[in-house]
């Protein structure tokens, strides 16, 4: 932080030049010219003209590549805040977007010091990001805590401390949670030297006294290493990598190690072209030096949640010491370094120094850890849209004092008044919602400040229960009317039923006598059948569930009584076709012919399940028998399948069935089982395969063995249309040189 240098104007703009046109720099300098008037005659405190402020807060936006509205929001931030010029005033000279993040911006200013104690950092750090609708207002007051921070010193030290801890809880993560690691670091060193002094100049010291000795192992490991990767001949660029001091101290304090320990641990960062080359790398540094067990990871195959991406791993480097390797592509660093917004700037593709093509998936996956839903078009939609859809299942309101509740997206007045307390929601008869009147079902948004009306003479209503969100607030409306109606509630409940066997059909008398009810009084586990009938009206228990428990044994009789007219159905069918052969054609435009989805025709039956048997696999052209299972409809054999016996025969359980249009049936494929026999030979499986290549495209499975004699013995799974098509499969395998046997496989 000592050696912040403050940007000239000249300097931002020369920032912007390098990824901006003609006319966005006129834009980007017209607010520039804009909000140096509107602040003339104004001081920081510092005693600098106020100017410098907004122009660093744009410098920082500048480097970081974003887009000509953001900029031009950073030299305006202040304006409406602290100078006569209005947000209508933007809005007429700059366009709706920069008015929009300087509202933004002003509005988080508003929040940030109210009551500020009773805020937990976490929910805070959330309720920021779900109010700046835009993502860009987060960036721009990132860029103005970040110089706010470096000019903390001309303020009174209790503002100075304040100030620092809430950056450090609330500023520092959400940069992390960004990914923006250049901004994230800064806020926390300089943070960290206003919070413990004593420890960040205890660090800073051992630092410098170290720096000498230290900055020689890195040249040297780095010179060493370079042998090494020279031999890959591909693009690296090797640099030993800072440290941050207040990273050190966390790792002092968690680790509970020495600063030696963490301080002395060299630590290289090699920066390559592509994946395949971090990898590469990783293989060569493996090979050479001896890896620590454990300490190797792979956040490029699992990156972390903001989309950091790496390898890292820990050698016992040149000299037997421990050294620290990071290895990643230029893109992945600067994803690091600069979180979304080097997302925004590769979509905009004029990311300074990078002309890596291969990114768009690894920026896809940045997006989909910031849990975005909607596919965004270009960059601008991208920055907009990641807003608060970070958290886009919460929503985060105020009671008037400035307390804040987070409730599930979708929740209404009502649920926060029970979050409040079960009175608060009990005797609720409306709202002032940021002071207008609204009804209890009015859905929250961020940022409202809710009032609950109530009256003491008020009591809660059954459609309250449809109208809540959160199960915390049904709960506590269903108690209040379990309590009060318990009758009503029984008799709704037997209503219910009821109903629900009338509907089918049955008997309501027979159904809900002693001994039906006393079968599911057991299985819901309920002790009278008030209770039961009590919880289906409360809502705690379905009536469908009651009704099915209480007609189960019924349902499996019918069912059972159904089948059975079915299997009867189908076998006299069977019989009649095979004891009336004579008969069959004459008959055939009265017998019922039904096109199954397997294209095979059963004589005289409608409406049954048909399976193909997997012992024999049978194929359209086959010669084919039906085997009526019991309940489980029809099975189709080969004729000559070996399951079907002499036994099921004399059962009677055998009918008749026909392929339909086998020659015509080409659009399903059958599985076939097919076996071939062979001399082994150099090349023979190979040339079964050509063989096999050639004359079909679904082989689905192949599979062999050879046996002491020599014999090969191949099984080999094809799809095929037909019979036909099988045979000749078969004939021309058999083709092949030193192939004695081919065959459809018996199961
Ligand atoms: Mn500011």
């Amino acid at each position: 932080m000592s050696k912040y240098v403050e940007m000239t104007h000249d300097q931002v703009i020369a920032a912007c030049k390098k990824y901006m046109n003609g006319e966005q720099l006129d834009f980007v300098e017209k607010a520039y010219e804009y909000a140096n008037k509107a602040h003339a005659g104004q001081k920081r405190a510092s005693g600098q003209p106020y100017i410098v402020h907004p122009t660093q807060v744009a410098g920082t936006l500048a480097t970081l590549g974003l887009d000509p509205d953001t900029v031009a929001a950073g030299f305006l931030h202040d304006t409406v805040e602290d100078t006569p010029v209005t947000n209508d005033d933007i809005k007429r000279d700059f366009g709706e977007d920069v008015a929009f993040i300087v509202d933004g911006v002003t509005k988080l200013n508003k929040y940030q010091y109210k009551s500020h104690q009773e805020f937990l950092a976490e929910n805070h750090r959330k309720m920021l990001i779900a109010m700046a609708k835009d993502l860009r207002v987060i960036m721009v007051k990132l860029a103005d805590r970040l110089h706010n921070m470096h000019t903390l010193q001309h303020l009174r030290p209790d503002k100075q401390r304040r100030i620092a801890s809430e950056t450090m809880d609330i500023y520092a993560p959400l940069a992390d949670r960004l990914g923006i690691g250049t901004i994230k670091w800064e806020l926390e060193d300089m943070s960290f030297h206003y919070l413990n002094p004593e420890a960040y100049y205890r660090i800073v010291n051992l630092m410098d006294v170290k720096r000498s000795e230290r900055e020689k192992y890195i040249a040297d490991a780095i010179k060493t290493m370079k042998k090494t990767l020279d031999g890959l001949h591909i693009k690296y660029e090797i640099y030993g990598r800072p440290k941050h001091i207040y990273s050190i101290y966390k790792k002092m304090v968690n680790k509970h190690k020495d600063f030696e320990e963490i301080y002395d641990l060299l630590a290289v960062r090699v920066i390559v072209k592509t994946v395949r080359d971090c990898y590469a790398v990783l293989g060569v540094v493996h090979t050479e030096w001896k890896p620590m067990p454990g300490r190797f990871k792979d956040y490029i195959a699992v990156p972390k949640v903001n989309g950091y991406q790496s390898l890292h791993t820990t050698i016992i480097g040149p000299g037997g010491r421990p050294l620290e390797i990071q290895i990643r592509t230029r893109q992945m660093h600067e994803v690091a370094e600069y979180g979304v917004a080097a997302h925004w700037a590769y979509k905009r593709g004029n990311f300074t120094g990078v002309q890596e093509t291969s990114s768009g998936e690894k920026l896809d996956m940045v997006r989909e850890i910031l849990e975005l839903k909607d596919e965004t078009k270009d960059a601008d939609e991208f920055m907009k849209s990641v807003k608060s859809d970070i958290f886009s299942d919460r929503v985060y309101v105020f009671t008037p004092r400035g307390e804040v509740y987070e409730l599930p997206r979708g929740s209404v007045t009502l649920d926060f008044a029970y979050a409040i307390h079960t009175q608060v929601g009990s005797h609720a008869v409306g709202a002032k919602v940021n002071n207008k009147l609204v009804p209890l079902d009015y859905k929250l948004k961020n940022g409202d400040v809710i009032d609950i009306m109530t009256q003491t003479n008020s009591a809660p209503s059954r459609d309250w229960m449809d109208m809540v969100k959160t199960s915390r607030a049904r709960n506590k409306i269903r108690r209040y009317f379990r309590a009060l109606d318990r009758e009503g509630s029984i008799e709704r409940g037997k209503q219910e039923v009821a109903e629900l066997l009338r509907e089918n059909g049955l008997n309501t008398k027979k159904f809900l006598d002693k001994e039906h009810i006393e079968k599911s009084l057991e299985h819901f586990n309920y002790n009278s059948s008030d209770e039961l009938f009590a919880a289906i009206g409360f809502g705690d228990q379905s009536a469908m569930g009651v009704y099915n428990r209480l007609t189960i044994d019924q349902r499996r009789k019918d069912e059972k009584e159904k089948q059975k007219k079915r299997e009867e159905e189908i076998l006299n069918a069977g019989q009649q076709s095979s004891s009336s052969e004579d008969k069959k054609s004459a008959s055939h435009d009265t017998v019922m012919k039904v096109k199954h989805k397997n294209s095979i025709m059963i004589q005289g039956v409608s409406d049954l399940m048909l399976h193909l048997a997997k012992c024999c696999n049978p194929v359209p052209g086959d010669d084919i028998i039906g085997y009526v299972t019991k309940g489980r409809g029809v099975t189709i054999h080969r004729s000559d399948c070996r399951n079907i016996t002499e036994e099921a025969k004399k059962q009677g359980r055998l009918i008749d069935v026909e392929w339909e249009n086998v020659e015509e049936n080409n659009a399903q494929a059958f599985n076939a089982n097919i076996e071939v026999f062979g001399y082994n030979r150099g090349n023979l499986l190979s040339d079964v395969i050509n063989k096999l290549n050639s004359l079909t495209k679904n082989i689905n499975n192949i599979s062999g063995k050879v046996n002491d004699e020599n014999i090969a013995h191949f099984y080999v799974t094809v799809s095929v249309n037909n019979s036909s098509q099988l045979q000749g499969i078969l004939s021309k395998l058999h083709d092949i040189p030193d192939v004695y046997e081919t065959k459809r496989s018996d199961n």
